[in-house]
């Protein structure tokens, strides 16, 4: 019988887990040193933080695209909590039969020959290997001082608690994650002290709709450049009217568009439109975006375009931060920035596996580099057969791989019997 050990049981290596044993004889051994179904997303969020996909587009099952919302018993246009969902992976795990599944509470500390070493000094042996580690670490500000009051992290236990409700706090960063933040440092106590996001556009997250308005294809036959497509997709977001149906019935064809681009297109596209695109593409639930737009009319969040310039800390305490605006003192700062580049933002698995040559950095550092079935690239630009890679960290080699539908998607192509 053939073992496949998946390394991280957050929701890719649930998904990935579920899929081998429904539909291969395989045996699995799950590598995770917390509970199955937390991960970064769902394991870490609070009762306010709100899925930003309708329950229609999170099921965990691939031929039954109802079976979150069944789960949860709502509507599949509604946005649940995230918390919600946590639950949701972990009912969907303790339902797996147990006769060939192992779960090793442990890290993985890189990959032999014959299997996964773990940082216990234990090793499991294994056939396969499915790589499951979810992101890499935050991006970090050029200006990031080793500070109590700076936080690295915002997803660090207890950070954001940690910060008392009389000082002003600067976000670093106004995506979504920038959101999360405010939404918890407003949520529970009577925060009077003002709250300041800045990015290099000052542009927030749109918003979804209450109901969503169906995805409309658009005709790119015609377009041979990254301008001939963002000038289609300029054209037709005008003419439809709601600009959402024509993001999302981009969606499928993201990864194809994003690997015919040429590297200096790639990297012109990450220079210029990534964050705009992001803004539309990974929206906010409408309950979240008018908890936002209050915030704002109360004067509770401000977001400002430009740079952190430096950042300073005078002996009585907080931070002195240099905007574009001027020098600012805040109480706390939080790094709202997403996913950091690779090398620099490998954990030590990663780190492991690079060293050796195992596994090479993808395009633009974003990711790990993969063939078109999903198994790593070594250093020597050999295929790493039997050793395939799910989740975020497939951005650069692919584009549209963070979200549960492509994580889904991936998950479910793990049990055709090619690696
Ligand atoms: C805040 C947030 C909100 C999101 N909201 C949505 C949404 O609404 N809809 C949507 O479709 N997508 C959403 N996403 C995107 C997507 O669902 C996540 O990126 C997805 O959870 C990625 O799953 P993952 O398993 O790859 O990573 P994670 O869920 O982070 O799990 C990684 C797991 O790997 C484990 N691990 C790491 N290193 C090791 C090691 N060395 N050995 C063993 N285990 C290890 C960790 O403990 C963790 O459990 C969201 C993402 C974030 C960050």
């Amino acid at each position: 019988m053939t073992t496949v050990a998946v390394v991280g049981g957050g929701c890719a290596g649930v998904l990935a887990t579920r899929e081998l044993l429904q539909h291969t004889d395989d045996r699995v051994v799950l590598i995770e040193p917390d509970e199955p179904g937390g991960g970064l997303a769902y394991g870490s969020a609070r009762p306010w933080h709100l899925l930003n996909s309708r329950a229609g587009a999170m099921s965990a099952v691939a031929d039954d695209p109802g079976h979150f919302a069944r789960w949860a018993g709502c509507s599949p246009d509604d946005f649940r909590p995230r918390t919600e969902y946590g639950h949701y992976l972990r009912s969907v795990f303790a339902a797996l039969p147990g006769d060939r599944l192992t779960v090793r509470q442990s890290r993985a500390a890189g990959l032999s020959a014959t299997g996964v070493l773990l940082a216990d000094g234990g090793e499991v042996r294994a056939d396969r290997v499915v790589v499951a580690t979810g992101n890499p670490a935050p991006a970090q500000p050029a200006a990031r001082p080793d500070h109590p009051d700076y936080i690295a992290d915002p997803w660090t236990k207890g950070a954001l608690e940690a910060i008392p409700s009389d000082v002003p706090v600067l976000l670093v960063g106004a995506g979504l994650t920038a959101i999360d933040v405010a939404l918890t440092l407003t949520a529970e106590r009577d925060r009077d002290a003002p709250i300041t996001a800045v990015s290099r556009r000052g542009q927030l997250p749109l918003t979804h709709t209450a109901v969503a308005a169906p995805p409309i294809g658009l005709a790119l036959d015609d377009c041979t450049t990254l301008r001939d497509i963002v000038r289609a997709v300029r054209a037709e977001a005008a003419r439809a009217g709601d600009w959402r149906a024509v993001v999302d019935g981009l969606r499928p064809y993201l990864d194809e568009l994003w690997t015919a681009f040429t590297p200096d297109e790639q990297e012109a596209f990450l220079r210029h439109l990534a964050r705009p695109w992001e803004c539309h593409r990974h929206r906010m639930a409408p309950s979240v975006g008018a908890r936002v737009a209050t915030l704002r009319e109360e004067g509770r969040l401000e977001v400002r375009a430009g740079g952190v310039r430096s950042i300073s800390a005078p002996p009585a305490g907080g931070l002195l931060v240099e905007l574009e605006a001027g020098v600012q003192w805040f109480g706390a700062v939080v790094n709202c920035a997403g996913p950091g580049r690779l090398p620099g933002a490998a954990g030590s698995f990663v780190r492991s596996l690079l060293d050796r040559g195992q596994a090479r950095v993808g395009p633009h550092g974003l990711g790990l580099d993969i063939d078109a079935d999903g198994s790593l690239i070594g250093a020597d630009g050999q295929v790493q057969h039997g050793r395939r890679l799910i989740g975020p960290l497939r951005r650069g080699a692919r584009w549209e791989t963070t979200a549960v539908p492509e994580i889904r998607a991936q998950a479910h192509n793990l049990a055709i019997p090619v690696w």
